[in-house]
């Protein structure tokens, strides 16, 4: 049952590949009709409205535009939905998905779901997709469960998922964990469970929100840190995506240290699973140095998760300590 009176789901319509109709047709596909295409979905028996929200490629979303889209899911579960879809881009899902988890404070599921092939396509998946995610949000099971992400009947963590293939229909997959469950003959079966933590303030200072600007630097062989000059002036926060378990060259160290004096700097791993060390290497540019020099421990958080984590608690108004605390948390 929903909090308030049920209303079923509530599905909202971004943009992306699964509103793509192909050949001459230019205009995007609206909610109602990328779920008119869904064979099944009428015998569900679950009452379904669909909203359209923004029509974009998901690469233009802004966190501002997907905070709004939860405030819609928010008021929406409040009125008595039992649970939420956001059909949408698949290219920042791993990123908007986590975004919403991060605020997410309701027991119903926000499931989020899109396509890697165009619905004129041979093998098109997004109808597949669709119908898994509306059962998904539906689902007793998937109470409490945050944020989820369903494709391939796989649901994963938002938490843990990443796009880990350009085109493939399997392209996301959590690597540190796999997928929490399966959808199997339209049961939803969750066999594992993500941590959950107090949602964060959805409703942060949308002028902090756009202030707090956050940085990637993804360390590379022979980095001269060139471009971590000026940094100061624009950014209000970095992520550093090192080598392995957290690594960088030497040279990179001082700049570095200079930086995380003025904004806060989480150290992670570009290597897309594993968690970056704390107190393994010793050597100039090792973990333990870097974290000696006051950079932050972003644990199993990949650079794209930590990026979104760190510009949400700086918009917050979060300061260094809360930051490090709330990484330790949920790194
Ligand atoms: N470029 C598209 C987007 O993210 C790709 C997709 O939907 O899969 O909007």
């Amino acid at each position: 049952m929903g909090e308030g009176c049920a209303l079923g789901v509530v599905l909202l319509a971004l943009g992306g590949t699964i509103s793509v109709p192909g050949g001459a047709r230019g205009a995007r596909l609206s909610g109602a009709e990328i779920t008119a295409a869904v064979p099944g979905l009428t015998d569900l028996r679950v009452p379904l409205e669909v909203r359209d929200v923004q029509a974009v490629p998901s690469g233009s979303l802004t966190f501002a535009q997907v905070l709004d889209v939860v405030d819609v899911a928010s008021r929406a579960v409040a009125e008595g939905a039992d649970g939420v879809v956001v059909t949408q881009g698949t290219d920042t899902l791993e990123e908007t998905a986590f975004l919403a988890d991060l605020v997410w404070p309701h027991e119903a599921p926000f499931v989020l779901t899109g396509a890697m092939r165009q619905p004129a396509m041979a093998g098109a998946d997004g109808p597949a997709n669709v119908l898994a995610a509306v059962r998904v949000a539906a689902a007793r099971e998937a109470r409490g469960a945050g944020a989820l992400v369903v494709l391939g009947d796989e649901v994963h963590a938002a938490r843990w998922v990443r796009k880990t293939h350009s085109t493939s229909p399997a392209a996301f997959s959590s690597p540190d964990t796999g997928p929490l469950g399966h959808v199997v003959e339209g049961r939803v079966r969750l066999l594992l469970a993500a941590p959950r933590h107090e949602p964060l303030a959805a409703g942060c200072d949308r002028e902090r929100l756009e202030a707090s600007r956050v940085a990637l630097h993804v360390v590379t062989l022979d980095d001269d840190g060139a471009q971590l000059q000026g940094l100061e002036a624009t950014h209000a926060g970095l992520v550093v995506a090192g080598f392995g378990v957290g690594h960088v060259p030497d040279v990179l160290v001082p700049r570095l240290g200079t930086l995380a004096e003025h904004m806060p700097v989480v150290l992670t791993s570009r290597t897309g699973s594993g968690s970056v060390l704390r107190h393994t290497y010793k050597a100039p540019g090792s973990e333990t140095d870097l974290l000696r020099r006051g950079l932050i421990d972003g644990g199993f958080l990949d650079p794209y998760k930590s990026r979104v984590l760190l510009r949400l608690l700086l918009a917050s108004g979060a300061g260094r300590d809360h930051i490090a605390k709330a990484f330790a948390v949920r790194g």
